[in-house]
């Protein structure tokens, strides 16, 4: 009785592990970023924001976040919300540079933005082949990620900017692209749209 137990979970087991490998090995077409990695979610995402200060209202970070998760689920990149922090998996907060500094040792002067990814709840799920020929690592997420938006200065058209890129980061677009009118460029700009280079970069292994 005991030897037929062990038999069904070593099987398990192999099946399992195929169904990995099946999910990660493919050809794909599309590469535009200066990062040799891409993430995705081993479920849907949920999204959580709060406000760390009064430099942002609650109302105003709703709309930014709105925004930045209706691009991605339009783009073919599942998100969804949640208000409790706890089950959340994607956790955006803003704040002032100095009210992030105290929960954040990592952001730097001047950045509009930041994404913390712990490599801790990540890990390797296979390769994907661009265009045949250069492998590319895949990386299965778990979470939590943390997303930073700094306030400041700053027009709407730029912190939605901000916020749709850093979602992004967050969803597994790791790197920049060099294309500057894209949003996942790697400096601040006021593009809000998603273009097909940053949705079909993504897309394409979800
Ligand atoms: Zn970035």
């Amino acid at each position: 009785m005991k030897k037929k137990v062990l038999v069904i979970s070593l099987l398990l087991l192999v099946i399992s592990v195929g169904n990995v490998f099946a999910a990660g090995l493919g050809n794909i077409q599309n590469w535009y970023t200066n990062s040799s990695e891409i993430g995705r979610w081993g479920t849907t995402p949920k999204v959580w924001y709060g406000t760390l200060d009064s430099s942002m209202t609650q109302l105003t970070l709703d709309g930014h976040v709105t925004h930045a998760r209706s691009q991605w689920n339009n783009a073919g990149v599942p998100n969804s919300y949640t208000s409790d922090f706890n089950s959340s998996h994607i956790r955006v907060r803003s704040g002032t540079y100095n009210s992030i500094k105290k929960i954040e040792v990592g952001i730097q002067t001047g950045d509009t933005g930041l994404t913390k990814r712990s490599p801790a709840t990540e890990f390797s799920e296979s390769y994907w082949y661009y265009q045949g020929k250069y492998p590319k690592s895949g990386k299965k997420i778990g979470g939590p990620v943390y997303v930073y938006l700094v306030t400041g200065n700053r027009t709407a058209a730029a912190y939605k900017n901000t916020t749709t890129h850093e979602l992004g980061h967050a969803l597994g677009y790791f790197g920049h692209s060099s294309n500057s009118k894209t949003v996942m460029y790697g400096a601040a700009t006021e593009i809000t749209t998603l273009t097909s280079n940053d949705k079909v970069h993504l897309n394409q292994i979800q």
